[in-house]
């Protein structure tokens, strides 16, 4: 930890069943839970929220949203029931009050936040709001939106973006199980090439990503799964390290890998 500033983590969620499965993914998740110094508030940013402007969940029982289908009833059935916090919510408005983020009363929790975070802290007893992916913006603007998130990691605020880096849902290899680690060769390969312009910081390439190839096309098939990465990014600070771990593709064209910045 750096001066008492908050971690930043980039998951890879992958597949809803994660949120009901012991495997070695949801294992590194309860591990975050129970190592990382306990936030105040969670602010997270998923790939399954997007909308026409920017907004922020304000309200004080955010629902858990089933936002999948042709799951078993046990996943349905699962309620993660954590307060909001309208007051952290409003500062976010005022402190970025040029961009004019909307309360938003409708969403609660999406896939994306509930089933990483029943794994991290399960008794439910952290405030987590949510903050929306304005499908309007370019990845450029996302990752400037982001680095004006960073006061909230001075005020003990977990900030979890939540997405996958490869995410090709049309790709996917079914005869292999969701957690089954396997990747195509061109995964392999846009993932080692995505760490590495990680590692180095080379910020224009992550958000000019399409132009990296064909590859990187197939693997990046659209953009809500990989612009959490770049809020995770934005928020780095110059003595900050990053670390990634769950780095395995599974079903050929998904990628757990993750990271978390302190
Ligand atoms: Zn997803």
């Amino acid at each position: 930890m750096n001066n008492g500033r908050s971690p930043v983590l980039f998951i890879g969620h992958g597949s809803p069943m994660n949120a009901i499965k012991n495997n070695e993914f949801s294992t590194q998740w309860k591990e975050l839970g129970r190592t990382l110094p306990k936030p105040d508030a969670i602010l997270c940013i998923s790939a399954h929220w997007l909308t026409s402007d920017t907004c922020v969940t304000v309200s004080r029982h955010p629902r858990t949203i089933h936002d999948f289908g042709g799951f078993p009833r046990e996943l349905s059935d699962m309620h993660y029931a954590v307060p909001g916090e309208p007051d952290l919510a409003d500062d976010i408005i005022r402190t970025l009050s040029e961009l004019e983020i909307k309360e938003d009363l409708e969403w609660g929790l999406d896939h994306g936040s509930w089933s990483v975070l029943v794994h991290m802290y399960p008794d439910a007893d952290i405030p987590v709001i949510q903050f929306s992916l304005n499908e309007n913006l370019s990845a450029q603007k996302h990752f400037e939106l982001g680095k004006q998130l960073a006061f909230l990691r001075d005020k003990n605020v977990l900030i979890l973006c939540s997405g996958n880096i490869i995410h090709n849902l049309r790709l996917l290899d079914w005869s292999k199980k969701d957690d089954d680690e396997f990747g195509y060769d061109w995964a392999n390969t846009v993932n080692i090439l995505i760490k590495d312009l990680i590692i180095n910081e080379k910020m224009d390439d992550l958000c000019n990503y399409s132009k990296l190839g064909l590859d990187v096309r197939s693997a990046i098939p659209t953009p809500d799964h990989f612009w959490p990465l770049l809020y995770a990014l934005a928020l780095k600070q110059p003595n900050e390290t990053i670390r990634f771990f769950n780095d395995k593709i599974v079903m050929g064209s998904l990628s757990m890998t993750s990271l978390i910045i302190q």
